[in-house]
């Protein structure tokens, strides 16, 4: 059966990279009141290619739910019909359309929220920042909770950082949200962190560790432990390219992480 689409207009579009040919975008659905979904799910966009074949193509929603709007993350992908289409849309009509269904998906936060590791790397971003949206939301109730919020960023060059200021200007908000982008590539006078988000990742957690008390690397659960009882008190949401999201899910296994509290999202 055919699914219903529905006409997203394009709002905004802003090259966020040029390096990287990154576009945030904001999109708004003027036929509903309103477009719910829940932080980290994506959308399915459709349309034809020069050779009259229908295309479709799934892009995490970059927002957390507001209104009739939501936004995405996409880098021109070389060759690539659907992102160097939406690269090309523009804001004047004729042409800054695109058709959707959705919102799909499971990479969602786990609720009652607990301390959570995002880990993402390129575009990866897009989900992330719709949950930082839902957690911290400008001007309403803080839902985190005071857990611990980690964003590990992956990136080859400080040019590549997506929606940094955002971050940093929720860093300096709350004491409880840790941002931490990470450069394979940096340029010598970068100051911050070097490295792939895996080696991160394991001081993060040997340092959370070693603050509450717990054994380092976590003892594995009982394999026969049914799911009911199954209670972590930290989650992992890893979005990304596959090579990424296999290796930060194999260091995660490797220090006695359950596959149950790895939650992950792949572009590939
Ligand atoms: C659940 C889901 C959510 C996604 N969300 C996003 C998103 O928020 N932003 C986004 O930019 N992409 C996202 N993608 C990838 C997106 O669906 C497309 O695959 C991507 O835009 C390339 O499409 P294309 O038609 O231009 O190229 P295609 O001709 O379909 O693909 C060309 C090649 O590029 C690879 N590729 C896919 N994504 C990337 C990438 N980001 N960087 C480099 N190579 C890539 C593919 O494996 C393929 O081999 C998501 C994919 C999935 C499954």
């Amino acid at each position: 059966m055919a699914r219903e689409l529905s006409t997203a207009r394009l709002a905004k579009k802003i090259c966020i990279s040029e390096s990287s040919q990154c576009y945030h975008f904001e999109f708004a659905l003027d036929q509903l009141d309103s477009f719910p979904f829940a932080s980290g799910q994506f959308i399915s966009a459709v349309a034809t290619d020069p050779a009259g074949k229908q295309q479709t193509r799934a892009y995490s929603i970059a927002s957390a739910a507001r209104g009739n709007r939501f936004d995405l993350c996409v880098n021109r992908v070389e060759g690539g019909f659907f992102s160097n289409h939406l690269a090309d849309l523009t804001e004047l009509e004729p042409g800054g359309t695109i058709q959707i269904h959705g919102p799909h998906g499971h990479f969602v936060l786990k609720e009652p929220v607990t301390d959570s590791i995002l880990i993402a790397t390129g575009t990866g971003i897009a989900p992330m920042r719709g949950y930082l949206q839902w957690l911290f939301p400008e001007g309403g109730p803080d839902r985190s909770h005071g857990r611990q919020i980690w964003l590990v960023y992956g990136t080859r060059y400080e040019s590549d950082i997506y929606y940094q200021a955002e971050f940093e200007a929720l860093r300096s908000r709350h004491a409880n949200f840790h941002y931490l982008p990470t450069l394979s590539r940096a340029q010598e006078s970068w100051t911050g962190l070097r490295g792939y988000v895996q080696e991160h990742v394991t001081r993060i957690l040997a340092e959370r560790a070693a603050q509450l008390g717990q054994p380092w690397p976590a003892p594995p659960l009982d394999p026969a432990t049914p799911s009911a009882e199954m209670n972590f008190d930290i989650y992992a949401y890893i979005c990304g390219l596959n090579e990424m999201v296999s290796a930060v899910r194999e260091r995660l296994t490797s220090l006695g992480w359950h596959r149950k509290q790895i939650v992950f999202e792949r572009y590939d």
